[in-house]
C-alpha cells in the first residue's frame, strides 16, 4: 500500500462491486464506546520528517519539542482509556488553541484528528528548575552534556539518563548513579552517518534503525566510543533520535553520540512518576529536566537485532506495544501471567493476543508492583475480564503466585480455571503462535532456567509438541547447581560442577579458578559431594556459563548472560570443527566435549575453543532433530528460548538444518527469551477451554 501512513498495517483487502454512490460531504464521527470491539491502540511513533520540517517553519511550532501529527507522536504512552480520543489521553489537560483546533478539524490538514496535536501556545512544556523557556533549557542542558555532566530528562515512556558516550568518566559516573556495573548501555547517535562510523550496519539493520518504531538495534562495533559504554563486548545497542526533543538536542550538541538509558535503578521499572523521579534523581544528577505531560503507560525503549536477515526482538516495548499478535484460534478472555525474569504478560481479545510492554524481573519489589498495576491497567484499558488464567508451572514464580491469588479472589467467589504451562513448551508455542502453526513440531528450546514436570530445572530441551501438549524426546544431561540460583550469577560454580560430575581433573591448572578463594571452592565442592542445596538442571544457559568460565572469560557475572555473551563475542568464525559428544537414551552427555576442551585450553586460543564449542551445540541439535524426524516423520522445527539470542548459534543452526531440508521457524514478533512466554501460555490455555 504505497500511500498508507508509515505506521499503518493493511491486514486484508476486500473487493466489492458497488452501484454508483454520490456523497455531498465527509465527516469523522466521534468514536462509539463498544465493549466488544477493541479499537487498536497504536504504539508510540517516532517523529516524522514533515514534523521536523514544521519545527523550523511553523510560526507557532518553532522549536516545539512536543510537535506531532497523524503520522507520528505519542500514542500508547498517553492513552488512559478507549476509544483513543484526546479526552481519554493525558493530553486532555491541554486545551487546544484556535490554531491547533483549526488544523485538528481540517480534513485536508496533516493534523486532522491527530489526538495529541499541540503547539508552543497550548501544549505541554519542559521544565527545568523554575525555567520554562525551552530555548534556555535546551541550551543549558546541551552545554552540560558537552561538558561531561550527567542529566536526567523526562522522555516519552519514562525518565532517561544522558551523558556524552565518548567520555569515559561521565559514563562511569552514570553507571554509579544507575547502580549498573558493566552491562552495556544503549547509545543514541546524532544521525545515521555517525552511527555508521561506529557500528557495522547492513541494509536490514539500517531499515530497522530508521523505522518509525525506532528501537535500539544491537550492532557489531566498528570503532570504540569509550571503554565503559560496553566494556569490551564489541557490540553496541544503537538508536537514532525519535523525539523532537532529541533532534533539538543534537542540533546544539557538539558530540556525536550520547548514552541513552532509562533512569531506573538496575532491576527496577522505568521511572515515570514526576514526584518519585524528583525525589530519587534530582540530587544525583547535574540537571533534572521534566515536562508537564503525564506518562500514562510507562514504556522502555525496545531492543531488536537482525538475525538471519530477519528481526529478533530482545525487549518488546516502545514502538511495538500494544500491537496485537493475531492468533489462529480465539484466545478471548484468557490472561497469561508470563514468566518471572524479563516478564511480560498477555491478554486475549477474540483472535488477538495483546502482550504487555516489557515489565522486567518480578523479584524486585518495585517491578512486581509495576507488574500488578500494569495488569489491572490492561484489564481496564482493553475492557478485559479474565475467564481463564494461564501461568508458568514454577511454584515460586511471583507471576504464578499472582495468578493463583487472582484465581482465589476471582469474581463473585467463583474460581476461574487456572492452567499451568511448562516453561519450554510455552517458549516453543510462542513461536508456533507467531507462525500460526497448528500441527506437531520438533521444538528445540535452549534456555536458561524453567521448571520441568519432574521438578528439576529444564533448559536444554528437545520436545515433540503441538500447541496443547508436549513430549520430552531428549535433553541436556542433568547437572547440579551448587547454591541454586547463586550458581546462575557465578559461572565458576557451574564449571566446578561439570568437572566434578564427569570426574575431570586439572582444576589446579585452570586460570579461572585462581580468582576464587580456596575456601569458597571447598564449600561448593562439599555442597556438590553431599548434595546440599544443589538442584538439578539441564539448562543450556548453565553449560554456556561453565564454558565461559573455563575459558577465563567470566567467573562471576555482573549482568544477566554475561558469560554466554562474552563467549559469543570472541568466536573465531573460520573454525569449522567441533568436539565429540554422546547421546545416550535421550540424554546429551558432555564428558567427551569437556575433556577435549580441557586439553585444548593450554594449546588453542579461547576464540577457537569457543567456536568449536558452539559448533558442537549446532551438531547436537542437528543429530537429535534428525533422529526425531526418522522416528516421527516431523519436518517442522521450532527454535526458541533465550539461548537462541546468540547470533552465531541461531544462524549456524538454521544453516545446517536448512541443508537437511527442515522447515525452520524462529521468533520475530515476540522475544525468544522469557518476554515471549506469555504468548505461548495464552495459546496453550486456549486449547483447554
Ligand atoms: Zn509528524
Ligand atoms: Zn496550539
Ligand atoms: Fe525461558
Amino acid at each position: 500500500m504505497k500511500f498508507s501512513p508509515p505506521a499503518s498495517l493493511v491486514k486484508s483487502v476486500k473487493e466489492k462491486q458497488l452501484n454508483k454512490l454520490t456523497f455531498s460531504d465527509f465527516k469523522i464521527l466521534s468514536s462509539k464506546n463498544n465493549n466488544d470491539i477493541i479499537t487498536e491502540i497504536s504504539p508510540d511513533i517516532a517523529v516524522c520528517d514533515d514534523c521536523l520540517q514544521d519545527l523550523r517553519i511553523h510560526n507557532h511550532r518553532i522549536h516545539y519539542p512536543f510537535i506531532n501529527c497523524t503520522n507520528c507522536g505519542p500514542r500508547f504512552s498517553i492513552v488512559n482509556k478507549l476509544p483513543y480520543d484526546r479526552i481519554n489521553t493525558t493530553m486532555h489537560e491541554f486545551k487546544m488553541c484556535s490554531q491547533c483546533e483549526s488544523e485538528y478539524f481540517n480534513v485536508s490538514d496533516r493534523r486532522f484528528h491527530a489526538q495529541p496535536v499541540a503547539c508552543n501556545h497550548c501544549g505541554p512544556k519542559y521544565l527545568y528548575n523554575n525555567e520554562r523557556d525551552f530555548i534556555k533549557i535546551i541550551n543549558d542542558v546541551t552545554s552540560k552534556i558537552d561538558r561531561g555532566e550527567v542529566v536526567a530528562v523526562k522522555g516519552l515512556g519514562g525518565y532517561n539518563l544522558i551523558c556524552d558516550a565518548k567520555n569515559n568518566s561521565s559514563v562511569l559516573r552514570l553507571r554509579k548513579i544507575k547502580g549498573r556495573d558493566s552491562k552495556p548501555f544503549a547509545v543514541m547517535f546524532r544521525d545515521i552517518e555517525t552511527l555508521k562510523e561506529y557500528c557495522v550496519l547492513n541494509n536490514a539493520e539500517k531499515e530497522l534503525a530508521e523505522s518509525w518504531r525506532r528501537p535500539i538495534v544491537l550492532l557489531d562495533q566498528k570503532k570504540e566510543l569509550c571503554y565503559s559504554v560496553n566494556n569490551d563486548l564489541k557490540s553496541i545497542g544503537a538508536l537514532l533520535p525519535y523525539l523532537p526533543f532529541h533532534y533539538l538536542l543534537f542540533d546544539r550538541l557538539s558530540i556525536p553520540a550520547i548514552v541513552y538509558t532509562s533512569a531506573n535503578i538496575s532491576g527496577e521499572p522505568i521511572i515515570s512518576d514526576d514526584t518519585f523521579a524528583k525525589g530519587n534523581l534530582n540530587n544525583k544528577v547535574d540537571a533534572f529536566i521534566s515536562h508537564n505531560r503525564k506518562i500514562q503507560n510507562p514504556v522502555d525503549d525496545s531492543v531488536v537485532k537482525i538475525m538471519d536477515g530477519k528481526q529478533q526482538i530482545i525487549r518488546r516495548a516502545r514502538g511495538f506495544v500494544p500491537n496485537p499478535i493475531h492468533t489462529l484460534k480465539s484466545v478471548d478472555g484468557i490472561f497469561a501471567a508470563g514468566a518471572e525474569l524479563k516478564n511480560s504478560f498477555c491478554i486475549g481479545k477474540n483472535n488477538n493476543a495483546i502482550l504487555s510492554q516489557y515489565i522486567g524481573d518480578l523479584k524486585f519489589f518495585e517491578t512486581f508492583n509495576f507488574y500488578q498495576n500494569t495488569v489491572h491497567r490492561f484489564f481496564d484499558l482493553f475492557k478485559f475480564s479474565p475467564k481463564v488464567i494461564a501461568c508458568d508451572m514454577h511454584p515460586e514464580y511471583l507471576s504464578t503466585e499472582f495468578a493463583e491469588r487472582f484465581n482465589v479472589n476471582s469474581l463473585n467467589g467463583s474460581q476461574i480455571p487456572l492452567i499451568k504451562v511448562q516453561h519450554h513448551h510455552a517458549h516453543i508455542v510462542s513461536c508456533m503462535a507467531e507462525h500460526k502453526i497448528n500441527e506437531k513440531v520438533i521444538g528445540v528450546s535452549l534456555d536458561g532456567t524453567g521448571y520441568g514436570t519432574d521438578g528439576n530445572i529444564w533448559g536444554g530441551e528437545f520436545l515433540i509438541c503441538d500447541t496443547k501438549t508436549f513430549e520430552r524426546f531428549a535433553h541436556f544431561d542433568y547437572i547440579k547447581m551448587p547454591g541454586g540460583d547463586l550458581a546462575v550469577g557465578e559461572p565458576w560454580r557451574m564449571a566446578l560442577s561439570y568437572l566434578k560430575k564427569y570426574s575431570l581433573n586439572g582444576i589446579e591448572n585452570l586460570e579461572c579458578f585462581r580468582k576464587i578463594d580456596d575456601k569458597s571452592i571447598e564449600i561448593v565442592y562439599k555442597m556438590l559431594e553431599s548434595d546440599i542445596n544443589s538442584p538439578l538442571t539441564s539448562g543450556a544457559g548453565r553449560l554456556f556459563d561453565a564454558i565461559a568460565c573455563l575459558l577465563n572469560l567470566c567467573s562471576k557475572q555482573s549482568f544477566d548472560a554475561e558469560g554466554p555473551m562474552r563467549l559469543e563475542a570472541i568466536i573465531d568464525k573460520t573454525e569449522k570443527s567441533y568436539y565429540p559428544f554422546e547421546i545416550v537414551n535421550g540424554i546429551v552427555r558432555f564428558d567427551k566435549m569437556l575433556n577435549a576442551i580441557l586439553n585444548d585450553i593450554s594449546k588453542r586460543s579461547a576464540s577457537i575453543i569457543s567456536a568449536k564449542f558452539h559448533n558442537t551445540i549446532v551438531n547436537i541439535i542437528n543429530d537429535v532433530v534428525n533422529q526425531i524426524k526418522k522416528d516421527t516423520g516431523i519436518n517442522k522445527i521450532v527454535l526458541s528460548g533465550g539461548v537462541f539470542q546468540n547470533r552465531f548459534l541461531l544462524e549456524k543452526s538454521i544453516q545446517i538444518l536448512a541443508k537437511n531440508n527442515f522447515e525452520i521457524y524462529t521468533n520475530h514478533l515476540t522475544p525468544p527469551n522469557d518476554g515471549g512466554i506469555a504468548l505461548g501460555q495464552l495459546v496453550v490455555a486456549s486449547n483447554y477451554i
